[in-house]
C-alpha cells in the first residue's frame, strides 16, 4: 500500500530536527574539519530535506542548508569578500538523474542547441580562489559561506604548484581545488597517531584543516597540491570554452588535472563515468564524482546560477565506497 502523504504538521515535526542536524553536521565538516558522519549519510538526509521542502515550500527557512553555501568563517583568519560569489554545486546520484538534468538544462535555453560538455574529475578537496594582479599572486582565499571566505594567502604561498608570478601581466581570479594526495594523508595520520593527536577523517578534511592554519609553516609541512579549473571572468584570458580555459591555465603554469574530456552525447558521457568509476582507486588523489560543465562559456553565462548552485554544471556523485565505516547514522521518524 502506498504511504499516506504527510500533513503540514507532520512535515514540520520532521523538518525542524532534520535541518538542525544538517546544520550541525555542516559545522563539523566545514568549520571544524572533523565530520562525524560519512558524506553519503549527509547527502541522503540533505536529499530528504530537499524533497520535504519541495512538498512544503512554506516550511523553507533562509537558514536552511538548501539555501546557503558551506559554513561560516569563524576562524581567526582574516576575512575576504568574494566579488563573484563562490557557489556550491548541485548533484545527481545516477545517470538517469543526470539525463533528466541535461534535458531540463537544454529546455531552459532560449535557443536550445545540442550541448557539448566538458567532463572533469570532482576532486575531493576544498575550493581555493587565487587572485593575480599584473601577473603577481596577491590573494588566496577559501570559499567560506560563498560571499565571505578566509584569507589564506600566506599559506597558499607555501604550496609548491601555485605560481607566485605568471608569465603574463594578467589581473584575473583563478579558482580550483586544494587537495591532499592520498599518500600524504596516510603519512600525516600515521604521524598524528604516533604523537597522540586526533587523526583526520579523510583527505578532504585533512586538506581543509591544513590550509586553514594560522601558521603558514604548518601548511608548508602538509604537502598540499592544487588542480585549478575555473576562471569566472573568462574573457580576461581570451577563451570561449571551458576546455580552452583549462588549457590556457596549463600554459600559464597552473596545475590542471589532465583527465578532462569534451563529450558530445550521452554514450560518451556514460563511457567517461564508467572509466573513472573503475580508475578511481588508482588515482593518487581522492575524487568523489564527475563534474559535467557546459563547454561553451557564452551558454554558461546564459544559464547562470541559482542562489546556491550554477545551472551550467552538475556533479555526478559516486556511490558510497564503504557503507560499513559509518561513524554515526540516524533514522528520522514522525
Ligand atoms: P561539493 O563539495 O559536493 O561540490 C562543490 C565543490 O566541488 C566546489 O565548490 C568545488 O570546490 C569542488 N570541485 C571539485 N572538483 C571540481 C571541478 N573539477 N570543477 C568544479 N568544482 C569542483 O559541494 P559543497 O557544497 O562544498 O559540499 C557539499 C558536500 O559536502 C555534500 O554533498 C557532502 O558530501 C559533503 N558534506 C559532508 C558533511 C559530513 O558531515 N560528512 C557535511 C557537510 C557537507
Amino acid at each position: 500500500m502506498a504511504d499516506q502523504p504527510l500533513t503540514l504538521a507532520e512535515a514540520k515535526k520532521i523538518i525542524g530536527p532534520l535541518r538542525q542536524q544538517l546544520i550541525q553536521w555542516g559545522k563539523e565538516y566545514y568549520e571544524q574539519d572533523q565530520p562525524t558522519v560519512e558524506d553519503y549519510v549527509y547527502d541522503r538526509e540533505y536529499q530528504r530535506l530537499v524533497s520535504l521542502e519541495s512538498q512544503f515550500p512554506e516550511l523553507v527557512t533562509p537558514d536552511s542548508p538548501t539555501q546557503r553555501v558551506g559554513g561560516q568563517t569563524d576562524t581567526q583568519l582574516a576575512k575576504v569578500t568574494h566579488d563573484i560569489p563562490m557557489l556550491s554545486m548541485g548533484d545527481v546520484f545516477s545517470v538517469e538523474e543526470l539525463h533528466d538534468f541535461n534535458l531540463r538544462q537544454q529546455d531552459s535555453l532560449s535557443h536550445p542547441t545540442h550541448l557539448e560538455y566538458d567532463l572533469e574529475l570532482k576532486i575531493d578537496g576544498l575550493s581555493l580562489s587565487l587572485v593575480y594582479e599584473n601577473g603577481r599572486l596577491v590573494q588566496a582565499s577559501t570559499r567560506g559561506n560563498g560571499v565571505i571566505g578566509e584569507d589564506v594567502t600566506a599559506n597558499a604561498m607555501t604550496i609548491k604548484d601555485i605560481p607566485h608570478q605568471l608569465p603574463e601581466p594578467l589581473s584575473v581570479e583563478f579558482r580550483g581545488e586544494c587537495y591532499m594526495p592520498k599518500a600524504s594523508f596516510v603519512k600525516l595520520n600515521e604521524e598524528r597517531e604516533t604523537n597522540g593527536q586526533p587523526v583526520f577523517a579523510n583527505p578532504r578534511n585533512a586538506a581543509a584543516g591544513s590550509l586553514r592554519q594560522l601558521d603558514p609553516q604548518v601548511t608548508a609541512r602538509r604537502n598540499l597540491a592544487t588542480f585549478m579549473y575555473y576562471v569566472p571572468e573568462y574573457e580576461k584570458i581570451g577563451v570561449t570554452t571551458q576546455e580552452a580555459a583549462l588549457q590556457r591555465m596549463r600554459d600559464l603554469g597552473f596545475n590542471v588535472n589532465p583527465n578532462n574530456r569534451t563529450v558530445h552525447n550521452e554514450d560518451e558521457l556514460a563511457e567517461y563515468i564508467n572509466e573513472y568509476t573503475a580508475k578511481r582507486d588508482d588515482l593518487e588523489y581522492g575524487i568523489d564524482g564527475i563534474v559535467e560543465k557546459v563547454n561553451d562559456l557564452a551558454t554558461e553565462q546564459q544559464l547562470g546560477n541559482t542562489v546556491k548552485v550554477p545551472r551550467w554544471e552538475i556533479a555526478y556523485k559516486f556511490p558510497p565506497e564503504e557503507q560499513a565505516t559509518v561513524v554515526r547514522d540516524i533514522v528520522w521518524t514522525v
